[in-house]
C-alpha cells in the first residue's frame, strides 16, 4: 500500500508500554484494541510510517506521584537517582529483544532499520519502520563496550541522558518554569561517547540533556544535531525545552527538532491539561519554523510516553493535525518536509 504522506516520528515509547504489561506477549500490538496510543491497526489509519523506537530503562525504584510537586504557577519532580548498571543492561536487553520480536512477528509488517535505504523503502511500502532508539546510556558501560555490541545488534540512535544523571552527563530534571540549564556538563565518559557515535554513525539525541552538555556536543560532534522530542522554550519555559540559541544551533549544523506533543512541554502555561488545543501544536510549530527555517523542523510526539492533547487521542488522530496544519496555510511540500523528509535527510547525513 502506498501511503501518499507517511509520518515519520521522533519518539515513542511503544517498547516501554509491551515491557510493563509483564508479559512477552506481543498480540495486542498487532491486533489492535485501544491501549496507549499506538498500534499497529492504528498506525495505519492515523498514516504513521514509523519512528526510533525508545529502549527506556524505567526509575527504580519507581517513581510516584508523591515526586511530583505541582502549584498554581508550576511544576517540579523529585529527580530521579542514577540507575544500577546492572538492572539497566538487563531491562535494555529485554525491550531490544521485543523489537526484533515485534518485527519477526510481524509477517514483515515491521522492520528495524539499519540504513537510510530501507527507511526509505519502508516509508514507500507501507513497513512500519523501526529505528533502534535508547532514551539514556545506562545500558552502556562507561568503557563503551556495550555501544559496538548494541550497534552491531541495530542500535542507530542514543539519547546520552534522560531526565536523572548517569555516568556520560545529567539530564534536565522535569522542572517548570526553568531554565535548561540546570547543572553540569557531559563528563569525560560522556565526551569519548560522542566521538564513538560520531565513528560508529549512531545519531545523538539531545532532548533531555541540560544546557551545558548540549553546548559540549555542539562543540565535539561532527553530525547534525537533534532533540527528538523538545519545543520551543520561548513558548512554553519547561526545563526541558530549547531556547533560541540551542535551536539556532541545531539549524547551524542542519539538524532536526521533533515536535513533542506532550501537553507539559507545548503550553504556555505547563499545565498537564488534557484539553489542550491542536492550535497549541501550530503554535510551537509555526515558532519553530520560524526560528530554525523548514528544513529543520519535524514532529517527536512521544506517542505512549506522555499526555497528548485529547484532539489527537493517539497516533490514528495524527491526520488531525495535518488538516490544521493545511488549513493554516502549510502546502504539501512543506508537510512533506515535516512529516518525514527532514528526518531521512539527517539520517542519511549521520548514518553514512
Ligand atoms: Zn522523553
Amino acid at each position: 500500500m502506498m501511503n501518499p504522506l507517511p509520518i515519520f516520528d521522533g519518539h515513542n515509547d511503544v517498547l516501554l508500554q509491551l515491557h510493563l504489561s509483564g508479559s512477552k506477549d506481543n498480540g495486542a500490538f498487532f491486533a489492535g484494541g485501544g491501549q496507549g496510543h499506538v498500534d499497529l491497526p492504528r498506525a495505519r489509519v492515523g498514516g504513521f510510517g514509523g519512528g526510533f523506537f525508545a529502549v527506556f530503562v524505567p526509575p527504580d525504584p519507581p517513581l510516584l506521584k508523591s515526586d511530583v510537586t505541582i502549584t498554581e504557577t508550576g511544576r517540579e519532580m523529585r529527580m530521579p537517582p542514577p540507575l544500577n548498571g546492572t538492572y539497566a543492561q538487563r531491562v535494555a536487553m529485554a525491550m531490544v529483544a521485543r523489537l526484533f520480536r515485534l518485527e519477526a512477528e510481524s509477517e514483515g509488517q515491521v522492520k528495524v532499520v539499519h540504513i537510510a535505504d530501507e527507511l526509505m523503502g519502508c516509508l514507500e511500502t507501507g513497513v512500519l519502520a523501526a529505528v533502534l532508539h535508547f532514551e539514556g546510556a545506562e545500558p552502556i558501560d562507561p568503557e563503551l563496550d556495550a555501544l559496538e555490541v548494541f550497534y552491531k545488534a541495530g542500535l542507530r540512535s542514543l539519547g546520552i541522558v534522560w531526565s536523572r544523571p548517569n555516568a556520560f552527563g545529567y539530564g534536565v530534571p522535569l522542572k517548570f518554569p526553568h531554565s535548561p540549564d540546570t547543572g553540569p556538563g557531559l563528563t569525560e565518559h560522556g565526551k569519548e561517547l560522542v566521538h564513538a557515535c560520531n565513528h560508529l554513525g549512531i545519531m545523538l539525541d539531545l532532548s533531555h540533556l541540560n544546557e551545558q552538555g548540549f553546548w559540549d556536543v555542539v562543540r565535539l560532534s561532527n553530525a547534525p544535531l537533534v532533540a527528538t522530542h523538545s519545543n520551543a522554550h520561548a513558548i512554553c519555559p519547561s526545563a526541558r525545552n530549547l531556547t533560541d540559541r540551542q535551536l539556532d544551533a541545531i539549524k547551524d549544523s542542519g539538524g532536526v527538532v521533533g515536535l513533542n506533543f506532550g501537553v507539559i512541554d507545548l503550553r504556555e502555561d505547563g499545565r498537564w491539561d488534557v484539553d489542550t488545543p491542536l492550535s497549541t501544536m501550530v503554535r510551537q510549530i509555526d515558532y519553530l519554523v520560524k526560528r530554525v527555517g523548514l528544513e529543520h523542523v519535524g514532529f517527536g510526539s512521544d506517542f505512549d510516553g506522555t499526555m497528548i492533547p485529547q484532539a489527537i487521542g493517539d497516533v490514528a488522530g495524527l491526520p488531525k493535525l495535518m488538516a490544521v496544519l493545511r488549513e493554516h496555510g502549510y502546502d504539501e511540500a512543506t508537510l512533506g518536509q515535516l512529516a518525514y523528509e527532514n528526518w531521512l535527510r539527517v539520517l542519511q547525513r549521520t548514518w553514512q
